[in-house]
């Protein structure tokens, strides 16, 4: 699926995110930016040794907020390690951090100069969040900056899964149906 916002394009693929030919890919993080299980590792196992000791330079991250490295062997020129928040119930601040882990990913991309990035569903695996309020907080975000940020040319959400790719695919057909 592939909408647009602005002079911008949103698209929705299933996929693995570790495949995506663009400019930024961003990586569900853990705090210490040392690496973890699901598309962590698969990022890292992909991206080869120098991401990790790139990671290690960097000295963690806060949750809500993002850094970036280079790609290492990534067909992706760069990484931004986004640290989306723990769910824990929903009363935590945890939509505001989750947003905050989507747009400064894109405040990062965008002051390197950067055109396209791809995203995973953050905070969706073992942070526990749910899938539909988490699509919606990240599809809005997206959709909030790409309307004032026109010099990102491609945001592509990489779901991983049918099920998955098909909850995006509802929340943003109604979020664009709301014409906000
Ligand atoms: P978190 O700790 O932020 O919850 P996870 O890595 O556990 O991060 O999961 C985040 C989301 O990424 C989940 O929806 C999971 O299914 C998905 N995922 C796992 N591997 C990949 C991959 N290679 N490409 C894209 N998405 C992936």
């Amino acid at each position: 699926m592939k909408v647009r916002i602005g002079s911008s394009q949103l698209e929705l693929v299933e996929g693995d995110i570790t495949q995506q030919d663009v400019d930024a890919i961003v990586n569900a993080a853990n705090s210490s930016l040392l690496g973890g299980g699901g598309v962590d590792g698969a990022i890292h196992r992909a991206a080869g040794p120098a991401l990790l000791a790139e990671c290690r330079k960097v000295g963690g991250c806060p949750t809500g907020e993002a850094r970036i490295t280079g790609g290492g062997r990534l067909a992706a020129r760069y990484v931004i390690h986004a640290v989306g928040p723990v769910y824990r119930g929903g009363t935590q601040g945890e939509a505001e951090l989750l947003a905050g882990a989507f747009r400064h990913s894109l405040e990062l991309a965008a002051q390197q100069g950067l055109r396209s990035i791809a995203f995973p569903a953050i905070s969706t695996g073992v942070y526990g969040y749910p899938m539909n309020e988490a699509a919606h907080i990240a599809l809005s975000t997206i959709r909030d900056y790409l309307r004032r940020h026109p010099q990102i040319e491609l945001v592509r959400m990489v779901l991983f899964g049918p099920g998955v790719y098909r909850i995006f695919a509802d929340v943003l057909t109604a979020l664009l149906a709301q014409q906000t």
